[in-house]
């Protein structure tokens, strides 16, 4: 709609219908265009710093369930856990936000266990106008086997799925679980309320 509205504006403007400007104020034919619309400027978010290196899938495990509600708060009231704030963002292989992609998430509370009857601690979220995340939950506790992670799927619009999980830095069974990878590793804060950042780099769109 913006766009269209823009684009609206202009043609008004290049045939003088604008109806305030003077006809010293209105472009002539042969004037150049810009190099850049302004339209494309607002939809299109600048690349941000990212290694390029695409982020590497790791097996979905035995806890997901398909058709959960959109959500990009999962914690609340009679959800165990200490809460953590996720953030980041979705980027191609150029570091240049991907606008709209889907994120599912789905993990353990703190003590390690999955709501595998209803949906507690499982949301999908799309990423906003700049490429961006936010995810509300807990500090997944561990269980038998694996170190604390949180699973999620990522997908552009249109593009393939990447199946995979985030880990903490420091957790002390990390080395201990085959499945860990030190690429999706998060960059974890606590002081007041504990944080987490992580930039999916997705191979292809
Ligand atoms: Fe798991």
């Amino acid at each position: 709609m913006i766009r269209l509205l823009l684009a609206g504006y202009l043609v008004a403007a290049m045939t003088g219908c604008a109806g305030t400007g003077t006809s010293a104020a209105v472009p002539r034919a042969s004037s150049p265009l810009p190099a850049t619309s302004p339209s494309t400027q607002a939809s299109t978010p600048a690349p941000i710093a990212c290694s390029k290196v695409a982020t590497p899938g790791v097996t979905e495990g035995p806890y997901f369930k398909a058709g959960s509600p959109a959500a990009s708060t999962l914690t609340g009231p009679g959800v165990a856990g200490t809460s953590l704030l996720v953030t980041g963002h979705v980027l191609n292989l150029n570091c240049a936000p991907i606008v709209g992609a889907l994120l599912d998430f789905w993990q353990a509370d703190g003590n390690g266990q999955y709501d595998n009857n209803g949906y507690r601690l499982r949301g999908h979220q799309f990423t906003d106008s700049q490429g961006a995340y936010r995810l509300e939950t807990v500090i997944p506790g561990e269980y038998p086997g694996r170190t604390q992670h949180i699973h999620v799927k990522v997908q552009a619009p249109g593009g393939p799925v990447l199946t995979t999980q985030l880990f903490f830095p420091g957790s002390p069974r990390n080395s201990q679980d085959s499945v860990f990878n030190g690429a999706l590793l998060m960059q974890v804060s606590s002081g007041a309320s504990t944080t987490a950042n992580y930039d999916f780099i997705l191979s292809s769109e």
